[in-house]
């Protein structure tokens, strides 16, 4: 069993859901149950946040740092100006990639759930989901959008990892996505999802839309607003969006460099990104995970506890099994 003083070498990427040969999706029920029903964290209130999109866009990459972050925050209460580590550090031990299975369709989970207190004094914990498969040629259209619409519904944070732009391709598909989120919902009370992120990776008109918080939020203003002009279809995905979520929000992330994008033997090593990158993540990682920006996972209106999300993953998956 894992304890919060153990290092994040130790852990690893649980695959808790994966699709047969006849499109159907399998839960992995005995290690959900040894991460979710750990006598610490089983009655604490859940922050999930996924990571979702086209294959091979850096997904499993930026989760790396995501890691790196709630570990040196809420395991080791550094003073988290710091967390990035050392220039020459490699992103060892803990990348999503390294392992055998990695590159199966479905959900996982990162081993080590991370234990955090919000500013109000409630203690929550922080689960990290990567999605696979989105967009992987390998992978149906069905099983696609299962995936995405399953890691909506179980998470509080949805982070849509999009290259380059937001086309409207990317928004219809979410639009798809969210058809199967609306089948598997019985009683729909108040908007059903909680944060939908936008994150756009290796924006490349700055002098356009600055990166950052500041440009990602024009982009998506200009990208989602209902024009007139537009056809019905497009104007009915941008409202099912803003029907969906409580909170949209954009960022835009520039190239993290050759090293990263090129180069086989590129081990995650600090000075080989782009300083412009680091600065980005620097910005990013709080505004999704400091403890006052922290987002509860609701279900028809109630806050979920880990114990809980047992029960839902099985709810979901036997309605989109159906
Ligand atoms: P995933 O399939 O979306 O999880 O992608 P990975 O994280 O496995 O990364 C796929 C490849 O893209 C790796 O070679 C990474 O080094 C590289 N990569 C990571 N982040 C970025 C990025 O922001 N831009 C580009 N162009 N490549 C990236
Ligand atoms: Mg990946």
């Amino acid at each position: 069993m894992t304890k919060e003083s153990e290092s994040l070498e130790s852990g690893h990427g649980v695959q808790v859901v994966t699709p047969n040969d006849e499109h159907r999706f399998e839960l992995d029920e005995d290690s959900l149950k040894e991460l979710l029903l750990r006598d610490d964290i089983k009655h604490l209130p859940v922050v999930l946040v996924s990571v979702a999109g086209a294959y091979r866009k850096g997904k499993s990459f930026l989760l790396d740092f995501f890691l790196r972050y709630l570990d040196k925050t809420y395991n080791n209460g550094d003073d988290n100006s710091e967390w990035l580590g050392a220039p020459d550090e490699p992103l060892k031990g803990f990348t999503w990639r390294g392992g055998s299975e990695r590159h199966t369709t479905g959900i996982h989970l990162w081993s080590q759930p991370f234990k955090a207190s919000l500013p109000t004094g409630e203690k929550v914990v922080i689960l990290v989901m990567d999605t696979q498969g989105t967009f992987d040629s390998n992978s149906t259209v069905k099983d696609n959008a299962t995936v995405f619409a399953l890691s909506t519904m179980l998470s509080s944070v949805q982070i849509y990892n999009l290259s380059q732009n937001i086309e409207e391709d990317d928004l219809q598909h979410l639009q798809l996505f969210m058809e199967y989120g609306r089948v598997a919902k019985d009683k729909m009370e108040g908007k059903p999802f909680q944060r939908l992120q936008f994150l756009i990776r290796d924006w490349s008109f700055p002098y356009d839309h600055p990166y950052g918080t500041v440009g990602g939020e024009q982009l998506l203003k200009k990208r989602l607003m209902v024009r007139e002009d537009l056809h019905e279809e497009l104007q009915g995905v941008r409202r099912d969006i803003d029907r969906c979520f409580e909170q949209v929000t954009c960022f835009l992330m520039p190239h993290p460099g050759l090293k990263v994008s090129t180069d086989p033997n590129f081990n995650g090593r600090l000075s080989d990104i782009d300083p412009e990158f680091l600065k980005c993540l620097s910005e990013l990682m709080p505004m999704l995970l400091a403890p006052e920006n922290l987002v509860l996972k609701k279900i028809g209106g109630e806050t979920v506890k880990a114990r809980d999300l047992l029960n839902y993953f099985r709810t979901y998956l036997q309605v989109f099994n159906s």
